[in-house]
């Protein structure tokens, strides 16, 4: 029966951390949040930042555009922040309106002030191991692995999913540990052979958001099993592995909710803390 991997504990010991380096900056570090129209989920997620930086002593600005913004106000808007030296990082809040494209907009913000880590300049520093602001939840993920004490060097790792803010960084910092990483995808399905890699998987990190996709009695005994996946099912928010039959045979498991979740916000606060020291 595998052990459970909870994000909560975690990101307390964290943030106890950037408290401390909050306090050895010159000056209280300063997040800009922008949201474009109404969105019950974005402003949730925007209160529950708000919350956290309050409580880290970091001062948290939120900026409310309305729905019908273009891609060319929220630039410009982005590029008025970029030119105030207050500010020490940025986040957009999704869903964006359909009229904006988020991976163009995100390549406005200063790399420094890139608090969520996708600027192509952050995502290149990743490449290069260099990287001193990375993808928030590539970056709980790996917090999470840490909490384990395994030792990546040499282990089969399987990520299923290959999106730009989950399942590529991930194998980059994967990479970095020397794990040998191999990243499935809808290919890696419709081919038949995403079985066979689960089967394979030392550790199995997943973050597609499809509830059920991988059966958890394919999961190898002893695997340490990472689900980022958030689905609601039945008013229930689950994952994307069968939880009930993986944890019967795996060493650890995060459940959902509770595991990768609660650690987000505190890798984007520990972002800011290094932007503001990247700006100092
Ligand atoms: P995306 O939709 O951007 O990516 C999903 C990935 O899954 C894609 O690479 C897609 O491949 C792949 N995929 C889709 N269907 C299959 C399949 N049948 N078999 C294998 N791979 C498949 O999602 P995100 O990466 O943004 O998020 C993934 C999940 O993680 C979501 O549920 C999201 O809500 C959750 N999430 C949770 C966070 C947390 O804090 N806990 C934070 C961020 C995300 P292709 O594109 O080729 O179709």
């Amino acid at each position: 029966m595998a052990r459970l991997l909870e994000g909560k504990p975690i990101a307390e010991k964290i943030k106890e951390q950037i408290k401390q380096s909050v306090a050895g900056l010159n000056s209280k570090p300063v997040l800009a949040s922008i949201q474009v129209g109404e969105n019950a989920g974005a402003s949730a997620y925007a209160n529950s930042q708000k919350k956290t930086a309050d409580l880290l002593g970091i001062e948290y600005q939120f900026h409310k555009l309305p729905a019908e913004t273009s891609q060319a106000e929220l630039i410009n808007f982005i590029q008025k922040l970029n030119a105030d030296k207050s500010v020490n990082g940025m986040i957009i809040q999704m869903p964006l309106p359909a009229q904006i494209d988020y991976k163009k907009i995100s390549q406005y913000i200063l790399p420094d002030k890139d608090i969520e880590g996708m600027h192509p300049a952050n995502i290149g520093k990743l490449v290069f191991g260099k990287a001193a602001i990375v993808p928030c939840t590539a970056a709980a993920v790996m917090e999470l692995l840490k909490e384990t004490g395994v030792d990546l060097y040499g282990k089969e790792v399987v990520v299923v999913g290959h999106s730009e803010i989950v399942g590529k960084p991930l194998v980059l910092l994967l990479l970095e540990k020397f794990a040998t990483v191999t990243d499935c995808h809808i290919g890696t399905s419709k081919a038949g052979k995403l079985e066979e890699h689960i089967g394979k998987a030392d550790i199995l990190i997943v973050a597609v958001g499809k509830a059920g996709l991988i059966k958890g009695d394919l999961v190898k005994a002893g695997a340490i099993v990472i689900d980022v996946g958030i689905n609601r099912v039945n008013d229930k928010i689950v994952g994307d592995v069968e939880f009930e039959t993986a944890q019967a045979r795996a060493a650890w498991i995060t459940p959902v909710p509770g595991g990768v979740g609660p650690l987000t916000v505190a890798m984007l606060m520990r972002n800011l803390v290094e932007a503001a020291k990247l700006q100092q």
